[in-house]
């Protein structure tokens, strides 16, 4: 290793370490790369085929602490002691983002909230690449932007931000920042407080200026009431399928037209019956997009037939498959109460609802009401089920436990008649028995198609 040169160090050797890593060394960095877990092997190859040294299975703080600057994947959490004694150090922690936004100039559209950032930023990107902007994705999709500031020369890119990658943004400017909302999560890394989770979804408007636009959900009471304490640095634009706004996103004529008039004009009307993604959370995201491609002046028409025919994303309320007029719905990345309340009232059918997981402190209460209107059967899927019987025993009739999703899709198949729906939204985490919520969703489709 070069000792003139400044050593940047990674943490974390996923794709938003290794690409960091990748654009260090480009930029003149002395780059070291150390996981404390098993780094994959298509990711070592990467490295050693650029010569950056890396470790795995522990982290050797001697050489750590020489950093001038520390690259902190998102998965890593304040309280690791890697963590700590960096702090203790003195020495600065940033994210990829932070990182590599240093080294383009491409216009930043960023997206963030509790749910619909991943649905929203593909959206988005779809809309923009449609338009024939030279845009990347990237952030919590796709592939790592600090590889692609490395390897690609985009105009725009269109982000999506998780809260622990804002955690460790200092100076990024975003142009366009699109809050979807903010709702209980992640709450053990906030000290299980929700004012710090907020006030770190808040990020996304900072150093925010005139030239800007913040894109929010009007219906949030969390954003509002953040928001009440701020003085807008930005054009604040607003969307609701609750009420009017004066300048920015909503619904007329009994909610079936959808609008946009950044000024007193209106600039876009669409039916909303036309929008691809159906349910009123997909109508959020749907606007949310719309939007933000409307203030970078995209043509109607375009942002008029993305949103038509965008497909949806995988595991996102995902129609899977109808098995004798029984209809199966992979919503396995509905990993908190609101993603799965969104789920329950967008169902047309009766439901039988598959439900369980690692909980994370959730809160059932706010879904009785849809559950005891919607749902037919519980299904319990997790190893530890006594807070979904706590919260649904005497609510809906049946309520039954499995440990498997075979077990899991063969009862609900048992359980179902012609007309219902079998709805995977779990409401947790999926750590308990599958590797992540995307192991969940594949190993639901494929034991809906084996039946
Ligand atoms: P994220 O990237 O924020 O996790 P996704 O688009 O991946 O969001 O969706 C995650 C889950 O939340 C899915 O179950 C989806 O159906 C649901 N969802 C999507 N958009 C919203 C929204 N605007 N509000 C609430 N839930 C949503």
């Amino acid at each position: 290793m070069n000792e003139n040169k400044k050593l940047m160090v990674v943490l974390g050797a996923g794709e938003s370490g290794v690409g960091t890593a990748l654009l260090a060394q480009k930029k003149g960095y002395a780059v070291f790369v150390s996981d404390y877990g098993k780094i994959a092997d298509k990711y070592k190859a990467v490295l050693d085929e650029h010569n950056i040294e890396w470790e795995e299975g522990h982290h050797t703080l001697e050489k750590i602490l020489t950093a001038a600057e520390v690259m902190k994947s998102p998965g890593i959490p304040e309280k690791a002691p890697v963590v700590k004694a960096l702090h203790e150090h003195n020495i600065p922690i940033v994210s990829e983002i932070e990182f590599a936004g240093r080294y383009t100039n491409a216009k930043m559209i960023c997206i963030t909230g509790s749910n619909g950032k991943t649905t929203t930023t593909l959206l988005t990107y779809e809309i923009l690449k449609r338009a024939g902007l030279n845009v990347g994705l990237g952030g919590n999709v796709g592939k790592s932007f600090a590889w692609q500031v490395a390897d690609c020369n985009f105009d725009y890119y269109v982000l999506e931000l998780s809260s622990f990658q804002l955690d460790n943004m200092y100076k990024f400017k975003a142009d366009v920042a699109i809050l979807m909302n903010v709702t209980p999560d992640h709450l053990d890394r906030y000290e299980y407080k929700f004012e710090n989770y907020l006030n770190s979804k808040f990020r996304i408007i900072q150093n925010m200026d005139k030239n800007g636009y913040f894109i929010y959900c009007d219906d949030d009471p969390a954003t509002l009431e953040k928001l009440a304490t701020l003085t807008p640095e930005t054009n604040w634009v607003p969307f609701s399928i609750e009420h009017s706004v004066a300048c920015g996103a909503d619904l007329t004529d009994n909610g079936q037209t959808f609008n946009i008039h950044l000024n007193t004009i209106n600039d876009f009307t669409m039916n909303i019956n036309d929008l691809s993604l159906s349910g009123k959370h997909n109508t959020y995201n749907s606007m949310a997009a719309a939007v933000a491609a409307n203030v970078l002046n995209i043509r109607k028409e375009t942002i008029r037939e993305c949103l038509t025919s965008f497909k949806g994303v995988e595991h996102r309320l995902e129609p899977v498959l109808k098995v004798h007029q029984i209809e199966f719905i992979n919503d396995s990345k509905a990993t908190n109460v609101n993603s799965a309340w969104y789920a329950l009232e967008s169902m047309k059918r009766p439901t039988i609802w598959i439900v369980g997981g690692t909980d994370k402190g959730n809160d059932y209460s706010t879904l009785i009401p849809l559950v005891k209107q919607k749902v037919k059967a519980i299904i319990c899927l997790g190893v530890d089920n006594t807070k979904i019987h706590a919260a649904f025993d005497g609510v809906v009739e049946h309520i039954v436990d499995t440990q498997s999703m075979e077990q899991a899709v063969k009862s609900a198949y048992y359980m179902g008649t012609d007309g219902d729906a079998v709805l995977l939204s779990p409401c947790c985490a999926s750590f308990d028995l599958f590797e992540n919520y995307e192991d969940r969703g594949r190993q639901f489709k494929a034991a809906v198609r084996n039946l």
